[in-house]
């Protein structure tokens, strides 16, 4: 005889294993569905008249022109709930409405000039009540739940740590839901990338992906086996805090000469900007097309970017051995000036094959990153079995 606790878990498994299935190889049928999963047809059944229940999967149409019975493809209903992703930047708040696959459905950006957690919550709160205003959802879609991404040290829903903002063990997660009464889950930005990246991105189709973010900061985050990895205490993944050159400039985190505070976004451009003697403010466009103009010092130190921070990512592939990188941020700007030599650094620091390096040229990606925390919590889309299973809605 089966404990109660027994059926509830196999009900659990069932149910991530359909879902993860149509989610990776589109709409199927419930026989294709047994076929592949290798459940008997009757667990299948019970599964998807659950999930069609509760309008988290939706019949479509069959196809047409097959003689006798039609098998019915079994789609996610991807439509027929919001989240919403926030992605928290010094001075400004990315944000988006998306339905359940993340797809953008109303996007804004708010600035916020006061960092302090109260403030940026409200801020956060009164941005959701104009995206759901704005939406031009199907009828009767609800808000389902929120994801916000911060960068820094975040464990379970507390971040723990943020250089950016100041802070120290704020329960952002709680904080926000307090406000806007449904529930918010929180993580770092990168690892909400990753997440993004492996649930309907360039992951896609990979058990283990690496992401590699060069903006504000530079941080590495991985997909290991379908699930992002955190860490003993969530601070998994801070790449740009190695120490390139002991006697480099102070870093935000208290040590100098971090991978970052030479090859940040914001440090190249500051770089190339004392270099050329420049006064005014320049952007990494002014750089980029410097550099295609044979601007020599942008060249050189693109390429000294692309190979320092190459050097490093050889460790984290000869370490974790991922099969994709995804590489975000505000650097992806610079295209091959930057990319090509840090494919060439990775051959080299690499002791096996090394994983090819693929931009995301994207610009809501981090939003839409945000807003898949919470829909991978909603479908329960990354636990994996053994852990424990939590209602999927
Ligand atoms: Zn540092």
């Amino acid at each position: 005889m089966k404990l109660k606790g027994d059926q509830q878990t196999s009900r659990a498994l069932n149910r991530r294993l359909i879902l993860n299935m149509i989610r990776a190889d589109g709409p199927m049928s419930r026989a294709e569905m047994a076929t592949r999963s290798g459940l008997s047809p009757a667990a299948v059944t019970f599964v998807v008249s659950e999930l069609l229940n509760e309008n988290i999967l939706v019949e479509g149409e069959a196809s047409l022109g097959a003689p006798g019975r039609r098998p019915i493809p079994i789609k996610i209903n991807y439509a027929g709930r919001l989240v919403v992703g926030l992605k928290l930047m010094v001075g400004a708040i990315d944000c988006v409405l998306t339905d359940l696959a993340t797809t953008p459905l109303v996007s804004r950006q708010v600035t916020v000039r006061d960092p302090s957690p109260q403030s940026t919550v409200e801020a956060c709160a009164t941005a959701v009540s104009k995206l759901l205003a704005d939406r031009k959802a199907p009828a009767g879609a609800e808000l389902s739940g929120i994801g916000i991404a911060v960068p820094g040290v975040i464990d379970q829903g507390v971040c723990r740590l943020s250089h950016r903002f100041n802070w120290v063990d704020v329960p952002i997660a709680a904080m926000l839901a307090e406000l806007v009464h449904v529930p918010v889950w929180a993580d770092d930005d990168t690892n909400a990338f990753a997440l993004a990246q492996q649930l309907f991105g360039l992951g896609r189709h990979h058990r283990t992906v690496g992401a590699l973010a060069i903006g504000a900061g530079i941080s590495c985050a991985v997909v290991i086996d379908g699930a992002v990895h955190h860490g003993a205490s969530g601070a998994a993944g801070k790449l740009g805090h190695s120490i390139y050159d002991p006697n480099g400039p102070p870093c935000e985190c208290g040590r100098r000469g971090c991978l970052q505070t030479f090859f940040s976004e914001p440090a190249l451009v500051r770089r190339w900007r004392d270099g050329k003697g420049i006064s005014g403010a320049v952007t990494r466009h002014d750089m980029v097309d410097a550099a295609r103009a044979g601007d020599e010092m942008a060249v050189h130190l693109l390429s000294e970017a692309g190979e320092g921070i190459g050097r490093f990512l050889g460790a984290f592939c000869n370490t974790v051995d991922p099969e994709v990188i995804v590489a975000g941020g505000e650097a992806v700007t610079f295209g091959d000036f930057l990319f090509e030599p840090m494919r060439r650094a990775l051959e080299r620091h690499a002791m096996w094959t090394p994983p090819p390096i693929t931009p995301d040229w994207a610009d809501d990606s981090w939003a839409r990153g945000a807003a898949a925390l919470a829909t991978q919590r909603l479908f329960d889309f990354e636990s994996r079995p053994g852990e424990i299973a939590v209602p999927a809605m």
